[in-house]
């Protein structure tokens, strides 16, 4: 049978954290195994449903670079195909309809409650062989019921969960068309997993409940059953339920936060699976090693840390024409245009070795497009009046020579050694000077790259 997976989501929100981790599992499951992968919108809940939502998820998977073989299949599209299985169910006697109104299935809940009974529905209308049913209300526009078995247990052998039984007794009849003929939502996920021909349901652990339910109406509809794989929640980096602060915010906030999407993937592939104590693996090897296997059934941690640290790594490997056109787009957000020299990709061979953020190395090296505005304790501390007849020598020195990194260094000792300095002596304020910070990669270097006639125009004012 062919692998088929699917990443469902309810386009109510964002595609947060916890969203992607399903969907990234879900397709490198179907990836590895040669299959599909395929996204369907479970917008039944058209309060809450809305298109910039599922806007959000689709830029998210993009952006990820999570395609899908299918889809995007909307339920909202599908009702015809509900009704015709409702229908089917009907005939079959695998499902019926029930006339108690609202008013009777309240007194039953508060009566149940009274008794310290857990609320559910009664059986009125379930048909069995032998008992007559009341008589058909006019004036009450029937709902469907699943008619769960009462008997036995459900099975399933989690992929992540392992061995999870539930008694049918525990269950009563589902509610799976609403009176005005709409289907509810379980309902919903059963027909499309059942027709798009999925074979692995991985997804939140938050549907466990709702699995027993499905894989009785998988039966009743002569479903193969799919092998279902229920993760674990993620928590925040406190340990808490994930908030706003940490994760609970689009994967999109990341791009705009200074990430690269292949340490999020990264990352994500690492929260709550492994192989080994493989750390740093890029999406194709993923693939190969991804297995359901070795998920672990506890929640994962986040750790911005650690999502740093593989943002640090893959901001050194990426492809430079790739990164030059990430940061110009963040240079030109903070309307500095890298519209002059030094070439950015010159830059940023300087300068990557030390980032770990894309929006950081845009702010590190805005300096070299846009004049620097260093803070007065920088300059209080380093551009003191002792140093200044050095600076003007090394000035004069820099006018005449020709402009490569050892030239400059080299008047630079020349300097150091004439005024009987230490070395960060006249690099320091050269720093603060011509980038507006006292950290940089090593001073004749970014002096090269600034240009003469920049540097001599910045040091100037300072001189006066
Ligand atoms: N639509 C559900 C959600 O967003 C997922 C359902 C499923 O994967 O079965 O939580």
């Amino acid at each position: 049978m062919t692998v088929c997976t699917r990443f469902a989501p309810s386009p109510t929100g964002f595609l947060h954290i916890g969203g992607a981790r399903t969907a990234l599992f879900s397709w490198a499951y179907a990836k590895k195994h040669g299959g599909k992968f395929i996204l369907r919108i479970e917008d039944t809940d058209v309060e809450r449903s809305t298109p910039a939502a599922v806007q959000a998820i689709m830029d998210g998977m993009h952006w990820l670079g999570l395609n899908y073989d299918e889809g995007p299949f909307y339920q909202m599209q599908r009702m015809e195909t509900y009704k015709k299985v409702l229908q089917t169910m009907l005939d079959a006697g695998t499902a019926y309809h029930c006339y108690s109104s609202k008013e009777e299935l309240e007194a039953l809940r508060e009566q149940q409650t009274l008794q310290g009974l857990k609320p559910r529905y009664d059986g009125k209308w379930r048909p069995e062989a032998g008992k007559t049913l009341p008589a058909i209300p006019k004036d009450i526009p029937p709902v469907v019921r699943f008619k769960n078995p009462q008997t036995g247990v459900v099975v399933w052998d989690d992929l992540v969960k392992g061995r999870i039984e539930i008694a049918n007794a525990e269950m009563d009849d589902l509610i799976i068309a609403r009176a005005d003929g709409t289907p509810t939502y379980n309902f919903c996920v059963v027909v499309d997993d059942f027709e798009m021909g999925i074979t692995q349901v991985i997804r939140g652990d938050d549907h466990v409940n709702n699995t027993p339910r499905q894989i009785n109406m998988l039966n009743a509809l002569g479903a193969t059953i799919p092998q279902y794989a229920h993760l674990s929640m993620i928590l925040g980096d406190d340990g808490q339920k994930l908030s706003k602060r940490h994760g609970a915010v689009s994967v999109m906030q990341y791009h705009d936060d200074g990430y690269l999407p292949e340490a999020v993937l990264n990352y994500l592939a690492r929260l709550g699976w492994s192989h080994g104590d493989a750390e740093i693996f890029n999406m194709q090897q993923f693939c190969e090693w991804f297995d359901l296997d070795h998920i672990t059934p506890s929640a994962a941690q986040f750790n911005t840390e650690k999502l740093n640290w593989l943002n640090g790594h893959y901001i050194k490997e990426a492809n430079m024409d790739v990164l030059a056109a990430d940061i110009t787009a963040r240079l030109q957000a903070n309307r500095t245009g890298p519209s002059r020299a030094p070439v950015l990709n010159d830059v940023l061979a300087l300068y990557r070795e030390r980032a770990n953020n894309l929006n950081q190395l845009a702010r590190d090296i805005a300096y070299f497009y846009t004049l620097p505005q260093a803070c007065a304790a920088d300059v209080e501390k380093h551009i003191t009046p002792e140093i200044m007849p050095a600076i003007q020598t090394l000035s004069e020195k820099l006018a005449n020579i020709n402009w490569t990194a050892e030239a400059i260094h080299h008047e630079i000792n020349a300097v150091v050694t004439q005024y009987e300095l230490k070395f960060p002596k006249v690099a320091m304020p050269l720093r603060v000077m011509l980038t507006g910070t006292a950290q940089s990669p090593s001073i004749d270097q970014v002096m090269a790259l600034l240009g003469q006639k920049e540097t001599l125009a910045r040091i100037l004012p300072n001189l006066a």
